[in-house]
């Protein structure tokens, strides 16, 4: 009876433990802005020349906006003067072809999550495979490594001065890439020297892309309000104003579930929490020399530790 009682208590112990290790794996959809609904929801199409990732060089991998799927690997893009990013290759399985509603045209979205791309178009003896994925840029986000075959969950904090935020989540295990920028404002494409004034509403920001097979959203959550101080009012150590204050951008209710939840658990502690919960806009990656600042620069954060808070 007692190994019964234990074999039984063990088979809930493993149920439990998978339960925990699948809720872990499983991602939300991102909520889109408006631009990107219009491309991604409602089938629209870019102006030409004007999105992000045209002329983008960069190694690494394109993702799906909407739901971090891998999508493109940067060996299979081209400069085609179409005005459009283009592709003459997908990472197997991630994109699916259909007829367009022209009837005419090849259309493709995220297999993973229907998100719409573009078109494909065969024949045009661009290049030597002789395809092109004709991709808007609104439709995808940028990985600076080369991913597998899968699907990446996006975090965005602000806690000051980024370079220190950066530093601090790019060593956790899982984290596959950081980068330093601009949210939360109103000027499109600002430059470091405009969110310095403090007139455009921009919050210095860390964009987390994340494996989550290896870490997850709430894990990450709690290390950035131990590493920076949530209760500071204004600013964080001795950078003040605006673009320093401590906000948490969600992408999706279930991150904004679990901000509102960690933050409570911290006031129920009694510290006094400044840090704002605001759904995600537009995210402006910042200058280059401002990426890995401190790995690049050989120095360690000014105004940046870790505190155990939870
Ligand atoms: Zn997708």
């Amino acid at each position: 009876m007692k190994t019964k009682i234990l074999s039984y208590l063990s088979l809930l112990i493993l149920l439990a433990m998978g339960t925990e290790s699948f809720s872990q794996g499983k991602l939300s959809f991102n909520d889109l802005t408006r631009a990107e609904s219009a491309v991604i929801k409602n089938k629209g199409t870019e102006m030409p020349f004007t999105g992000k990732f045209v002329d983008y060089r960069e190694s690494g991998t394109y993702i799906c906006k909407q739901c971090g799927a891998a999508l493109y690997h940067s060996s299979d893009k081209f400069l085609s003067d179409c005005g459009w990013p283009s592709f003459d290759n997908e990472i197997p399985g991630a994109v699916k072809r259909t007829t367009d509603a022209d009837g005419l045209r090849t259309e493709i979205t995220c297999a993973t999550c229907g998100a719409h791309l573009g078109h494909v178009f065969e024949g045009e003896r661009l290049t030597a495979k002789n395809i092109r994925h004709c991709v808007n840029s609104v439709s995808l986000d940028f990985v600076p490594s080369q991913l597998g075959q899968g699907r990446y969950g996006t975090a965005i904090f602000a806690g000051g001065c980024f370079w220190g935020v950066e530093y601090f989540l790019q060593k956790q295990p899982g984290v596959i890439s950081v980068t330093s920028g601009y949210t939360g404002g109103h000027v499109k494409n600002p430059s470091y020297k405009q969110v310095c004034t403090g007139t455009t509403g921009h919050a210095e920001a860390a964009k987390v892309i994340y494996d989550p097979e290896k870490t997850n959203y709430e894990k990450l959550l709690k290390l950035f309000m131990e590493i920076h101080d949530p209760t500071q009012v204004g600013g964080q150590g001795p950078d003040l104003g605006d673009q320093y204050r401590s906000e948490i951008f969600y992408m999706n209710d279930e991150q904004k579930n679990i901000a509102e939840k960690n933050i409570n658990i911290l006031k129920s502690k009694g510290y006094k929490v400044a840090t704002a919960v605001t759904k995600a806009s537009e995210f402006f990656d910042a200058e280059g020399y401002h990426q890995d600042y401190y790995f690049n620069n050989g120095k360690v954060p000014y105004c940046h530790g870790y505190t155990k808070r939870f």
